[in-house]
């Protein structure tokens, strides 16, 4: 079983903590070193539990660090510096343990039961610190943001911050009659008591002046008056949610045992994945079971070179953006261009820096799977497309044992072309937003949601007993129902249709998406906005055989 986050931020933290004292003990350059990568390694953790306050002032200490990194020569650092380390040291502890929620709360009570911890150090409300002139925007994000499950704190400018909770994000919406001096003031105030929320800005002006200032100030985010609050709604409910987990896969192709032990171990203590192949003619079937995010290759290895194993790669059109990073003790530079320009992205020394390697090959992961996310992202809502939704279900059915479940909703929106033909596009794609965004909001980071067609959406809900899955989906039915969706002169309502199918009585990803669908049919036939089950036996697939 995983370790649950919280386990893992204890012990990364144990780890920082136990490196950081050796190192002011003794002195050593090497303790110094494993302090900066534990200091890396629990960003990475904070990352991946997608904490941005945390992973901010986590890189404001790496990057102190490695400020003083030097070389063996220039240790013990001044003692000046060990005291800011220490300050830095101390602030990131301090909000870490801020953050830690005294009372777990329940996003809402009628939730699928999830592991207790993980919705660990995400706290659910949202504070919002508003001018006196932007009353009637407020409430109606306050109402959404209330809708979505999360408590709001309305504030003025400059009022004094409550000390108990910490907030998940602080929205600020400017105060036309206030100083911008104090406004820089009051947001970095905000921002060292609440280390690890999101301060959002909504209304900066479009120059670049205005948006660095407040960023110095401390704001993380600026959205121009026109996104308005659909764009703020998105940013909180991203922040509580779960993208990618899986772990970053790094290829190790190198001939040297003990070059490839120290890389794996370098590897492995930033949290990333790593396989290693010794002879490069296996290379390209490896590639296809592992899949790596990107191949650390050496320059010389018997049968042929890195470099002619990397042309070849970039001449295979699933492998011609996978980044590539030299690994070799090559120093002469005319060959190092050489190899850049024969397809490799970067070349690094050996013996290498760990601190740097496990950088370079974070960032270029981070940037190969951002550009691969957006692919497989729907533009409008952000969740998965039809592809990837598809694919997501595949792995998910394929990992099916005995004794799991796994429930799959196909769902769609009642006469949603009547809803284009009466009040436009715009207002249509605004209520497919809004049923989006109350999956998001609804269901657990663990389940799959994706945008399966315009108005239809696909849902799979693992380790729930079919009767839980009906019971979640039809609450977000009423729900969904109750949601007023703004257009210009009013608010109007919609509805929508699903059809559920259930593991093991459905044992293929296409079994399940189609005794779903049926499911839907029959929803859709019984006079729409409910909640159909699909029979539970394999050879009853006609409509009369499923179950309201
Ligand atoms: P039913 O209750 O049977 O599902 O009726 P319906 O009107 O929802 O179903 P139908 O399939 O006839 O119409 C779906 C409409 O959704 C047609 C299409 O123009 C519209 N649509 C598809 N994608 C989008 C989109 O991205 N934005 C908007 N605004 N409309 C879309
Ligand atoms: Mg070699
Ligand atoms: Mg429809
Ligand atoms: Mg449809």
């Amino acid at each position: 079983m995983l370790p649950a986050p919280h386990n893992v931020i204890n012990e990364r933290i144990h780890v920082l903590q136990t490196r950081w004292e050796s190192y002011v003990t003794g002195g050593a350059f090497e303790c110094f070193i494993e302090f900066a990568v534990a200091v890396n390694c629990l960003t990475e953790q904070f990352n991946r539990m997608r904490l941005p306050g945390l992973v901010r002032l986590c890189e404001g200490l790496e990057n102190s660090t490695l400020a003083r990194l030097g070389v063996p020569a220039s240790h013990p650092i001044a003692r000046e510096d060990i005291t800011a380390l220490q300050r830095q040291v101390d602030s990131l502890l301090g909000a870490v343990s801020n953050s830690r929620p005294t009372s777990p709360e329940r996003r809402i009570k009628e939730r699928v039961q999830e592991t207790p911890d993980s919705d660990w150090i995400k706290p659910r409300s949202v504070w919002l610190v508003v001018g006196s002139e932007a009353h009637e925007m407020v409430e109606a994000l306050g109402q959404q943001l209330n809708f979505f499950g999360f408590h709001t704190r309305k504030m003025a400018w400059g009022e004094k911050q409550p000390d108990a909770d910490v907030p998940l994000a602080v929205l600020f919406i400017p105060a036309a009659d206030m100083p911008r001096t104090d406004e820089h003031a009051y947001i970095a105030t905000m921002r060292s008591n609440c280390g690890a929320s999101q301060l959002i800005y909504l209304g900066v002006r479009p120059a670049i002046e205005a948006i660095v200032a407040l960023m110095r100030s401390g704001i993380d985010l600026t959205i121009p008056r026109e996104e308005g609050s659909s764009m703020v709604l998105n940013c909180v409910l991203d922040l509580v949610q779960n993208f990618e987990t899986e772990k970053y896969r790094v290829l190790v192709v190198e001939d040297s045992r003990v070059a490839v032990a120290l890389i794996q171990r370098t590897l492995t203590e930033n949290g990333i994945d790593s396989h290693a192949i010794r002879d490069p003619a296996t290379l390209l079937d490896v590639l296809e079971s592992y899949r790596p995010d990107l191949i650390l290759m050496d320059m010389y290895m018997p049968g042929f070179t890195g470099v002619e194993a990397t042309r070849v790669l970039r001449q295979i059109s699933a492998y011609s953006a996978l980044p590539i990073v030299y690994l070799s003790g090559e120093s002469d530079v005319g060959m190092q261009v050489e190899a850049l320009r024969l397809g490799g992205d970067q070349f690094l020394n050996k013996p290498f820096n760990p601190v740097l390697l496990a950088a370079v090959v974070k960032t270029k992961i981070e940037r190969f799977r951002e550009t691969q996310r957006s692919t497989r992202l729907d533009g409008l809502t952000g969740l998965l497309n039809h592809t990837a939704a598809k694919s997501r279900l595949q792995i998910m059915a394929k990992n099916m044992t005995g004794h799991t479940a796994l429930t799959v909703a196909m769902i769609d929106i009642d006469h949603f072309k009547s809803v284009n033909d009466a009040y436009g596009h715009p207002v249509g794609d605004h209520v497919i937003r809004g049923l989006a965004w109350l999956l998001k909001g609804r269901l657990r980071s663990s389940d799959m949601i994706g945008r399966y067609g315009g108005e239809e959406f696909l849902v799979a809900l693992p380790n729930v007993t079919p009767d839980q899955a009906k019971a979640v989906i039809d609450r977000i039915r009423e729900d969904f129902a109750s949601l007023p969706h703004a257009h210009s002169t009013g608010a109007v309502f919609a509805t929508f249709s699903a059809g559920i199918a259930s593991y093991p009585y459905f044992d293929t990803a296409q079994s399940l998406t189609e005794a779903a669908d049926n499911a839907l049919l029959e929803a859709k036939r019984l006079g729409r906005n409910r909640v159909i089950k699909a029979s539970d036996c394999r050879n009853d697939l006609q409509f009369g055989a499923c179950t309201a």
